[in-house]
């Protein structure tokens, strides 16, 4: 049994210094379901010290023992995967059928990416042929502070952890406060999978305090940082005055874009995504751009498909969506929703309140707002809940301008069968990832954003790269 209220440092589990505590709530029942402890200053000291400590050793043991290890802790993690999923389903809502697949699988696919990738990953190269005695050596880059959300947990925090202990860093993980629980669980499968002392650390605090003394402490060299694009500026400065490393995984407003000769799946994919995870996706397509001699039909079949979206409680089996994450994100999507209202917005699905029968828990409405400019503030903020925008445009070239009018640019979307088009069109979006026509991204392709919503890339060999240095030797001997 995991004391919720210790740290994981060096190692061990440790009771905190800090007396502070702070409840878990269960956005189910607005129950909390657990106390954690937030740690202070000295907390964060005693982790990093910890990393320090066990870094010289760690980015010096050969590839073949990481990869073990790695491996290790990949069978641990799927003989506890249910324990990951239930932990997962409890802090932040998600149904306990998407939490035990999707969110907590999430993490075991990701290790098992980044082994395959640390295998085929030559950390020593000569520059090129013309140069036989430059060499080129990739290294660890240090103490790394890993921040992470509440919204896909173990999909985070494995693509942070994982990563940086493939390419041989130290690190100190601080989960989000609001959904903690899995990343305990996490802790004690990197103990359970025998990773050396020291080399995985975990503090659980809030932004303001572990959050902002990771971001400035000097024996921090690098910070991952996934979280909202405020906090993303806030570490950026923090961490300015120790030149750490910031790689930042941001929030997003994708763009849907949905020609008329988009296959008769289109609208519905794009409503179900939208709507998937109770909209608590960096990556949804929240924007959908339809183009308007199709938009009138296309709402008509966006109606429809969010007819099907049930909303209930995480702990009920089946593929509705559960509760949003806490009060704060509750109020904060209402608010938005009242803005669009205000700003003559059309309700064609759902609105402001509770679905009925769900008066406690933080449930949403599936809302859809037709009519939509891409001026208004629904358009422009993330809001992170089951809140579509429909959009109409004219043209090609409009569909594109109003897909990259945002400060944003994460995943945007194409839908046609018109494949040279597609391809045209993705050419022009200015985001890190386009998906088109409903394909999945396949196992290895980079996760990240342009413009504000960040600059890092997690998974594949990019993943691996954001924690490496790179070394130049000149006068290297091939003797
Ligand atoms: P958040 O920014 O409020 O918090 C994220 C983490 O940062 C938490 O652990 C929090 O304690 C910490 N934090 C907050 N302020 C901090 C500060 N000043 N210094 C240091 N740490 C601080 O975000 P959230 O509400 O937990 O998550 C939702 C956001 O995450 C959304 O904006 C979403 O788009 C984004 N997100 C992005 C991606 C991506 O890969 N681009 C993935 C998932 C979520």
């Amino acid at each position: 049994m995991i004391d919720t209220k210790k740290f994981y440092i060096n190692g061990a589990w440790v009771a905190p210094i800090s007396d502070r505590e702070m409840e878990v709530i269960d956005p189910s029942t607005e129950q909390a379901c657990g106390t954690i402890a937030i740690g202070n200053q000295a907390d964060t000291d005693a982790a990093v010290a910890a990393a320090k400590a066990a870094f010289d050793d760690w980015s010096q043991t050969p590839k073949a023992r990481r990869i073990a290890l790695l491996k290790k802790f990949l069978t641990v993690y799927q003989a506890r995967n249910e324990e990951m999923g239930r932990a997962i389903s409890l802090e932040m809502g998600a149904p306990i059928d998407m939490a035990l697949t999707s969110q907590a699988e999430s993490g075991s696919e990701h290790t098992a990416g980044l082994i395959e990738e640390l295998e085929k990953f030559e950390f020593e190269r000569a520059l090129n042929d013309s140069a036989p005695n430059d060499r080129i050596i990739y290294e660890a880059i240090g103490v790394c502070a890993l921040i992470t959300p509440w919204n896909w947990p173990m999909n985070q925090v494995s693509l942070k952890a994982i990563a940086a202990m493939a390419a041989g860093c130290t690190m100190v993980l601080k989960p989000s406060e609001i959904a903690p629980l899995s990343s305990l669980v996490f802790a004690d499968m990197v103990h359970e999978a025998g990773i050396p002392a020291g080399v995985f650390n975990m503090v659980n605090g809030d932004g303001a305090g572990v959050g902002s003394h990771l971001t400035s402490h000097p024996d921090v060299d690098m910070v991952s940082f996934t979280g909202s694009t405020r906090a993303g500026a806030l570490i950026s400065k923090n961490a300015a005055d120790t030149v750490k490393r910031v790689a930042l995984e941001l929030g997003g407003k994708g763009a849907n874009i949905v020609f008329a000769d988009a296959d008769e799946k289109a609208i519905a994919r794009g409503i179900y995504h939208c709507f998937g995870n109770s909209g608590q996706s960096c990556n949804a397509p929240t924007r959908m751009l339809v183009e308007r001699s199709f938009y009138d039909q296309a709402v008509v079949m966006a109606k429809a498909a969010a007819a099907k979206v049930q909303v209930g409680r995480a702990t009920e089996h089946g593929n509705h969506i559960g509760p949003v994450v806490s009060e704060l994100q509750y109020n904060k999507i209402q608010a938005l929703i009242k803005v669009g209202i205000d700003e003559g917005a059309n309700v064609a699905v759902g609105g402001l309140g509770k679905p009925q029968g769900l008066e406690t828990g933080y449930f949403v409405k599936p809302t859809i707002f037709t009519d939509v400019n891409n001026d208004m503030q629904i358009a422009r903020e993330e809001v992170f809940g089951p809140v579509l925008c429909m959009i109409p445009f004219d043209t090609e070239e409009q569909a594109i301008a109003i897909a990259n009018d945002t400060v944003f640019g994460l995943t945007n979307y194409i839908q046609t069968q018109d494949s040279a088009k597609a391809n045209r069109v993705a050419r022009r979006l200015r985001s890190g990832m386009v998906q088109m026509n409903g394909t999945f991204r396949s196992a290895g392709a980079p996760f990240g954003g342009y413009k504000q919503s960040g600059n890092g890339r997690e998974g594949g060999v990019w993943g691996l790269e954001d924690f490496l240095e790179v070394k130049s030797i000149s006068g290297w001997s091939n003797a």
